[in-house]
């Protein structure tokens, strides 16, 4: 096991690794930003170094920095948690390379599924559903026409090194499509280096299914079954939760196991999430892999047991899987409610500031992830999460009615949060029969 760990990043996932170091009995080094000065989760953490100013770009995402304080406090691994540098291969090749391990994927393993097309390359060896599409990339417009007519309109047309929703056009026609692969290869050269854009079938009506999947160095992988995140707004997920409902055991234990062969298929070690569509007739398409531990990561933690972020840190440090198939069963149903500063009534506007009032819930199955306090000041600079509220019971009817209990107890002000939001979304015939989609939320926005 690592003597001392450096976490690469901030707010609750830093405190969520200080945690799980602490009782693998590993010391932690949390290193931060000027404008994190004072974090509370830094009080938690064995040692700090601050890293430079506010703006991410000069500190938490200063590979440069992050390495010398490594050095500075002679640590062994580094845990870059979600977001900042968690998915950048590079990040991990100077990891590696200045001597201390990468608490996640080989940089080789990451570029693998991290590459889309290089993905579903993999994924169809591997047995993993993916979207009837191109091949690879597209290296002619007429052969993007004609499996297009192929597999019927519409389309999508998506960047392989894409990310954040970018470098996407919608074909509904062949003209349409003419226009879109060129667009979205100018926007993907320019966002993120390589113009390469492949072409897949449009799902209209979809809900997010993700398999929680974690592999070891010894050619071992498990899953920890699924979330459902089809609560989104702008492709940013508002409520997770484990397990998808309504979904057929065989599928899903199919899909399951298909996305912890893809992982081992790549000598993957450490948590990752395979993201799919299921169509209304529960036909999966695989959409992606993170390769990372995942921000609702605690709802799989709690039907299951497995606590993600300690067993990620053991494989990283060469242990085997603590874990064989077998032993994962599901436990009862847990859900996730984001909590971010964002003032839902007046389009999202970020809250920064003062928080004067913190009042979390709890009682049984309730969990609180979260770095924030009474007199804590939300920074501008970051992403608006302030917390992750998880709530676990025996099935889902009775999850939902803890949930809107706990709800009702959380109370924080004067900054607004998305706490009002999850309380109506409970309330939603769709959500409530699990007929929604990835589009319901955005749906009822715009009926207000
Ligand atoms: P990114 O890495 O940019 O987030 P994804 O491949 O995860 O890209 O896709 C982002 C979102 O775009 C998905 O969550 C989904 O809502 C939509 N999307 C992507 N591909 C398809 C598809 N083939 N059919 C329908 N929706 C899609």
């Amino acid at each position: 096991m690592f003597k001392r760990i450096l976490i690469a990043n901030r707010g609750e996932i830093a405190l969520r690794i200080i945690r799980a170091c602490r009782e693998l009995g590993v010391e932690s080094v949390c290193v931060h930003s000027q404008a994190d000065a004072g974090g509370t989760w830094l009080e938690q953490a064995d040692r700090t170094v601050c890293i430079g100013p506010g703006p991410s770009k000069d500190s938490y995402l200063r590979i440069d920095r992050i390495i010398a304080a490594a050095e500075l406090t002679h640590a062994d691994a580094i845990h870059p948690g979600y977001g900042f540098l968690s998915e950048n291969s590079h990040f991990a090749v100077v990891v590696r390379d200045s001597g201390f391990t990468f608490i996640g994927p080989s940089p080789e393993a990451m570029n693998l599924l991290g590459d889309k097309v290089n993905c579903k390359r993999m994924a169809k060896q591997s047995g993993t559903p993916i979207f009837p599409g191109t091949d690879g990339g597209i290296e002619d417009l007429e052969e993007a026409v004609k499996v297009a007519a192929e597999i019927g309109y519409p389309v999508i047309v998506k960047a392989a090194g894409g990310g954040g929703g970018r470098g996407m056009r919608i074909a509904r026609d062949e003209a349409e499509l003419r226009a879109g692969v060129d667009s979205a290869r100018q926007e993907a050269a320019a966002a993120f280096g390589n113009p390469m854009v492949y072409v897949e079938k449009y799902l209209e009506q979809a809900r997010h299914f993700e398999v929680q999947v974690i592999g070891d160095n010894h050619g071992n992988s498990i899953h920890l079954y699924e979330r459902d995140c089809s609560s989104q707004r702008r492709h940013q997920k508002l409520i997770e939760e484990a397990p998808a409902p309504g979904v057929d055991p065989a599928k899903r234990d199919r899909v399951c196991a298909s996305a912890a062969a893809l992982i081992r298929n790549a000598k993957y070690c450490g948590a990752a999430t395979c993201e799919f569509l299921m169509d209304k007739d529960q036909n999966f398409y695989m959409l992606e892999v993170n390769t990372r531990v995942q921000v609702e990561h605690p709802i799989s933690e709690a039907i299951t047991g497995v606590d993600i972020v300690q067993t990620g840190i053991r494989v990283a440090a060469g242990e085997k899987l603590p874990y064989r198939q077998e032993d994962i069963r599901i436990n009862g149903h847990a859900i996730e409610f984001r909590i971010n500063a964002e003032d839902p009534d007046r389009n999202f506007m970020p809250q920064a500031g003062l928080v004067e009032t913190w009042a979390p819930p709890g009682g049984p199955g309730i969990r609180m992830d979260s770095h924030v306090r009474a007199g804590y000041r939300v920074p501008p600079n970051y992403d608006s999460m302030v917390g992750k509220l998880i709530v676990h019971a025996p099935d889902r009817a009775t999850c939902i009615q803890r949930s809107l209990g706990a709800l009702k107890e959380f109370k924080v002000g004067p900054i607004k949060t998305t706490i009002p939001l999850h309380m109506r979304l409970l309330r939603e015939p769709q959500f409530v029969n699990a007929t929604h989609d990835i589009k319901y939320v955005e749906r009822l926005l715009a009926a207000k």
